[in-house]
């Protein structure tokens, strides 16, 4: 089978036997951690502190010290329950950023996001558009610390985080964000509207375009959406290349 019909059939839009969900929530492989996830240079920082002007502080960051002071934050009370926290992976330029809800429990152990069964579509969706994790693509989350036992975040908890969130788009520029699921549509659009009813149409964050598309791990179970899923990444994709070539993109 190509690569291409592989990845289809990952997507599960090929009209033979589609892969059993078994075999497609299967546990990818273990990775040795992203060295970015743990890179955080010299480890003098202090850990930002509570309060008035902890978001200016954290909007003037550079790289090395915002990673250190997601590493150290103590702002809510995820912090308790993390084995570290996930700071984001990719190229720290990417025209593409992709936003997830947090960390899982793979993710807490390995210290990037996205590696566990969601991770592994994450990835084939990614592939099926010509994009590769860490190649002009970058992943983070609206929280850098694992809910327990995976639940949504609590407004607190992202409004705790977001900062953070904040100074790394600042930071990556990136041409469009793809906000996966309704917990990072909720945060980047202040919205509480439903995936339905976000995905398909050209959104902006800042000035930055942004399309909402379903969380993989919400793809997992529910395949029939997998093909919207498909229709707003080849959309992305256009709008990509649109933006790479200064032409327009469409009215919101
Ligand atoms: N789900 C998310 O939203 N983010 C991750 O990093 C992993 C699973």
């Amino acid at each position: 089978m190509s690569r291409r019909d592989l990845i289809l059939q990952e997507l599960g839009l090929v009209r033979w036997v589609p892969r059993a969900v078994a075999e497609e929530t299967a546990v990818a492989t273990p990775e040795p951690p992203a060295s970015e996830a743990s890179a955080t240079g010299a480890r003098q920082t202090q850990a930002v502190p509570a309060g008035t002007g902890r978001s200016a502080l954290i909007a003037g960051m550079d790289w090395m010290a915002l990673k250190e002071a997601v590493r150290t934050c103590t702002a809510c009370a995820l912090h308790r329950g993390r084995t570290q926290a996930v700071f984001g992976v990719g190229d720290e330029r990417a025209d593409w950023l992709l936003v997830g809800e947090g960390p899982g429990a793979e993710e807490d152990a390995r210290g990037e996001p996205f590696v566990g069964q969601a991770g592994r579509l994450l990835d084939n969706m990614l592939s099926a558009i010509g994009l590769k994790r860490g190649h002009d693509v970058y992943i983070a989350n609206v929280v850098k610390c694992r809910p327990p036992g995976n639940r949504v975040p609590e407004p607190g908890e992202a409004g705790e985080c977001e900062p953070f969130l904040l100074r790394q788009i600042a930071l990556i520029q990136p041409r469009l964000i793809v906000a996966l699921g309704k917990t990072a549509a909720a945060s980047l659009l202040r919205t509480d509207a439903s995936v339905g009813s976000l995905r398909g149409r050209l959104h902006a964050f800042q000035g930055v375009p942004l399309l909402v598309t379903y969380h993989p791990a919400y793809l997992l179970r529910n395949m029939p959406d997998k093909a919207k899923a498909w229709e707003d990444l080849c959309m992305a994709r256009e709008h990509m290349g649109r933006l790479k070539s200064g032409q327009a993109l469409p009215a919101a």
